[in-house]
This record gives C-alpha cells, sequence and structure tokens, in this order.
C-alpha cells in the first residue's frame, strides 16, 4: 500500500508518518529527512541542497523525483511506503505517479494535515528552539508557508480529481490524531 501524507510545514506529518509506517509496517519515506541527511554528509545531493533548503525554497523537482525512483527501486519499498512531505508540485505529483505505474502501482491514498496558520506558526517556533533547524527560523518559515500555498496546496485539487483526498483535523494529541489516520484509513 502506498500512502501520501500532505499538509502545510508543522502540521505533523512527520510524527504521524512514523505512527503508521510502524503501524502498516512499511518504510517511512520523508524527502526533508533525507535530504537533511545528505547535506549533513557533504554528498552530492547535499551539496546542491543545501543553500535551497536552508532559505525555505522547493527542491527542484528533477532532484526529487530522482530521489523517489531511488527509493522506490530499494527492495524494503516493494510493499508499499508511507510518502512523508515527498509530492510538493504538479510536476512531482505527476512524476510520482509515472514512477509508480511503472511498478504496477499507484497512490492508494492521500492523507491531508489540516491545520491554522497559527498553530504551524506556534509548532515550528517550538521546533526551532528544540532541534535547531536553520529553515525554521522566522524568514525561512515565511518562505516555506509561500512556496506550500502557492505550489503544494494545489496538488490537493490535482488528487480530488483522481482517487480523493482524506481530511484529518490535525489538532490535537498525537494519540488522537493517529486514531483520526487510523479510522480514516479503515472507512476508505
Ligand atoms: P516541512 O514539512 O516543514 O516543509 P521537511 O523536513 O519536510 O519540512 O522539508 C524541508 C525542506 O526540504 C523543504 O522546505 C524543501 O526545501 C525540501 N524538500 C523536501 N521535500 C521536498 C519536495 N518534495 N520538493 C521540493 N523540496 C522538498
Amino acid at each position: 500500500m502506498d500512502i501520501l501524507l500532505m499538509g502545510p510545514p508543522g502540521a505533523g506529518k512527520g510524527t504521524q508518518g512514523a505512527i503508521l509506517a510502524e503501524r502498516l509496517g512499511l518504510p517511512k519515506f520523508a524527502t526533508g529527512d533525507l535530504l537533511r541527511d545528505a547535506v549533513k554528509r557533504g554528498t552530492p545531493l547535499g551539496l546542491q541542497a543545501k543553500s535551497v533548503m536552508e532559505a525555505g525554497h522547493l527542491v527542484s523537482d528533477d532532484i526529487i523525483l530522482g530521489v523517489v525512483r531511488e527509493e522506490l527501486g530499494r527492495a524494503q519499498a516493494r510493499r508499499g511506503v508511507v510518502f512523508d512531505g515527498v509530492v510538493r508540485t504538479i510536476p512531482q505529483a505527476e512524476g510520482v505517479a509515472k514512477i509508480l505505474a511503472d511498478l504496477g502501482r499507484k497512490m492508494d491514498a492521500v492523507l491531508f494535515f489540516d491545520v491554522t496558520d497559527d498553530a504551524i506558526l506556534d509548532r515550528l517556533e517550538k521546533r526551532r528552539q528544540i532541534d535547531g533547524r536553520a529553515d525554521d527560523d522566522p524568514a525561512a518559515v515565511k518562505v516555506r508557508l509561500k512556496a506550500y500555498r502557492e505550489q503544494t496546496a494545489p496538488v490537493l485539487a490535482w488528487y480530488e480529481q483522481r482517487g480523493g483526498v482524506i481530511h484529518i483535523p490535525a489538532v490535537g494529541t498525537v494519540e488522537d490524531i493517529a486514531d483520526r489516520v487510523r479510522e480514516a484509513l479503515k472507512r476508505r
């Protein structure tokens, strides 16, 4: 089963994705984590992505689709993947659909984590104090939210037209939200 998690920065995709992946016994694949790791290790991918990411901009579609193709080629990914924040533009949605189709698969469910802007700003500021992520500083957060609204939010309509999107109210405790995800996937 292939499941895509969408939502603005700070919506809790990473936290819920880890819970869901564990429950389903699938690998979780987060482009943000993969890119941050590449930056830390100073690989060619990391060198390419570093300044773009730190400023809060989106990394190019070509880079992302290359990473997706590689990830889906791994043996662990053959039964499906929990995609965490992997699709952020329409060309990425199209590219991922093509890569999955070549494997005889499709995105089986798309979950949208719905939170207010106030909650997002609050969560990202807390995360900055704990993790010290460069792109959680206020200037980069502004750029990320703009990228989200202009490039990623339209992707929801793309999926709405092709099988639908499950909306998860993403305010509450981690357990409450995990329960909503479980129930919503059961009902589909
Ligand atoms: P957030 O959910 O807060 O945006 P992530 O850790 O998922 O944080 O992503 C951090 C950064 O990694 C993004 O701001 C962007 O620069 C880059 N990135 C991650 N996934 C993608 C993607 N699918 N397309 C383009 N850039 C991406």
